[in-house]
């Protein structure tokens, strides 16, 4: 697999380690192709001797569950992100939300692609910081998930595009 490496892994301000950009990034940019080559399941599950913990799996919009691998395990949440996933015919990358500088710390929405996953204190420290909130795009504020419709996985986004219909009704009928 043909990995870019315009990142580097040292801490972070956020928490433990972050991904940082070695180089500029432009918005649209590719900085990661993910490695999802390490899948989880009945017959490889995690081995917790090799570090292989529970918070460093995925959840694929097929149910698939992958262990994420270096440096993307490393990428931390904020409610102001640089970053999103974009998926193409299963394969994931991580694209510039908008312009990177290089030393920026790389940072995703956790709740961007994600269905009831765990309730969580954020300490991101960015301006609209949403505080406690649950790792789950259909819990977000209306607003936000109109906002980050754009910024969707196509893949999450065709898995689940009956609630995402819903909810574009809804938001099309308020007063
Ligand atoms: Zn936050």
């Amino acid at each position: 697999m043909t990995r870019i490496s315009g990142v580097s892994v040292s801490p972070s301000p956020i928490q433990g380690n972050g991904v940082f950009a070695n180089q500029a990034f432009r918005r649209g940019g590719v900085l990661l192709h993910l490695d999802d080559s390490r899948v989880v399941d009945s017959e490889h599950p995690l081995r917790p001797e090799a570090g292989e913990l529970e918070y460093h799996r995925d959840f694929l919009p097929d149910g698939t569950v992958v262990l994420m691998q270096m440096p993307e395990r490393s990428i931390n949440h904020s409610c102001d992100p640089n970053c999103y996933v974009y998926s193409v015919k299963r394969e994931r990358f991580l694209l510039a939300k908008r312009d990177i500088t290089a030393g920026e710390e790389i940072l995703m929405d956790y709740a961007l692609n994600a269905i009831d996953g765990d309730v969580w204190e954020c300490r991101c420290n960015s301006e609209n910081c949403l505080g406690v909130h649950k790792c789950d795009f259909f819990c977000l504020p209306l607003e936000l998930q109109l906002e980050n419709l754009p910024y969707l996985d196509p893949w999450f986004a065709r898995v689940h595009a009956a609630r995402i219909r819903l909810f574009l009704r809804s938001a099309h009928m308020r007063p």
